[in-house]
């Protein structure tokens, strides 16, 4: 990862793809193995795991491939430096199982004045299972369930459907969130606004929309109600559960959260609860809750 950019999400989008598509360029070149440096921006013993594909390569024609520790990445380079003709050896036990079901969990307040308009904020409820997924994304479902609550809590009744939606299979195969926006249209809902919570449960610094640029301009109004919270808006993408959703009239967002430690726990065994800072996670669906009051109250 290409540890000179600010924002870490598009060092990770830079260099993804020796992950995603190294096993086929490796295979291309003759290669019988692929070894991936884990995509993290820190130095530590953990790999980090996360989708590759094979493409149109057939079985015979697959080869293992594996991510390694950052650190482990540092020596193996120092001692290719070293000895070029080191050979390395690696073993798997991965395997392939059948697909079993899983259920997008949905929780709504139906909506006083427009009930038929949808406002969803969501996040994903499975996880790479080496570490418990607090980050990625325990912290944007629980974010999205205090919506909800914080709602209730104030006695607020929106005027829009306010629905939570926890998606499942994001990870590997994005099956929830498609699922999600087939039956909306099979039920022609009419989605008025999705905010996604899936970079973390850190400090949040933006709300990124991805929308027209005269409707970011007219969205740019509510930004002033977020600066004493160190939030500003940005023109960009969304979150990948919601993306199916886009249809040119909804508005997409998503929660943007500082993102210098991200990748520190990124996919890998380290991403576990002791490192959610609750005020933090606090503050983030806080932000989430006022940029839905004010969708649903000024936004026409
Ligand atoms: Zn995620």
């Amino acid at each position: 990862m290409d540890v000179t950019l600010i924002n870490t999400f598009q060092a990770y989008g830079g260099s993804v793809n020796q992950r995603t598509q190294g096993a086929v360029e490796a295979a291309k070149l003759g290669a019988v193995g692929v070894i991936v440096r884990s995509m993290t921006t820190t130095l530590d013993n953990y790999p980090h795991t996360g989708s590759m594909y094979y493409d149109g390569l057939s079985l015979s024609q697959r080869i293992p491939a594996a991510a390694i520790s950052t650190n482990g990445a540092e020596l193996l380079s120092s001692m290719l430096s070293l000895n070029p003709k080191i050979k390395f050896f690696f073993r798997q036990n991965s395997r392939n199982f059948p697909d079993v079901l899983t259920h997008t969990v949905i929780g709504e307040i139906k909506g006083s004045e427009k009930p038929d308009e949808i406002i969803v904020v969501g996040g994903h409820l499975d996880s790479w299972d080496l570490g418990d997924g607090s980050h990625d994304d325990g912290a944007g479902i629980v974010q999205s369930m205090e919506v909800l609550r914080i709602f209730k809590s104030l006695n607020y009744l929106p005027k829009r459907t306010i629905r939570v939606v926890l998606f499942a299979n994001e990870e590997n195969g994005l099956r929830g969130g498609n699922k999600y926006a087939e039956v909306a249209k099979l039920k022609n809902e009419k989605h008025f606004f999705a905010i996604e919570s899936d970079a973390g449960g850190f400090t949040p610094r933006g709300i990124s929309f991805d929308t027209s640029d005269k409707e970011f301009k007219s969205l740019k109004k509510f930004e002033e109600y977020f600066n004493d919270y160190g939030v500003s808006f940005l023109q960009g993408g969304s979150g990948a559960d919601i993306g199916p959703l886009k249809d040119g009239n909804i508005i997409l967002a998503g929660l943007r959260p500082d993102p210098q430690r991200y990748f520190d726990y990124h996919h890998a065994a380290s991403d576990t609860f002791d490192k959610i800072n609750k005020r933090e996670l606090e503050l983030g669906a806080a932000a989430m809750a006022s940029i839905i009051y004010l969708m649903d109250n000024y936004k026409l």
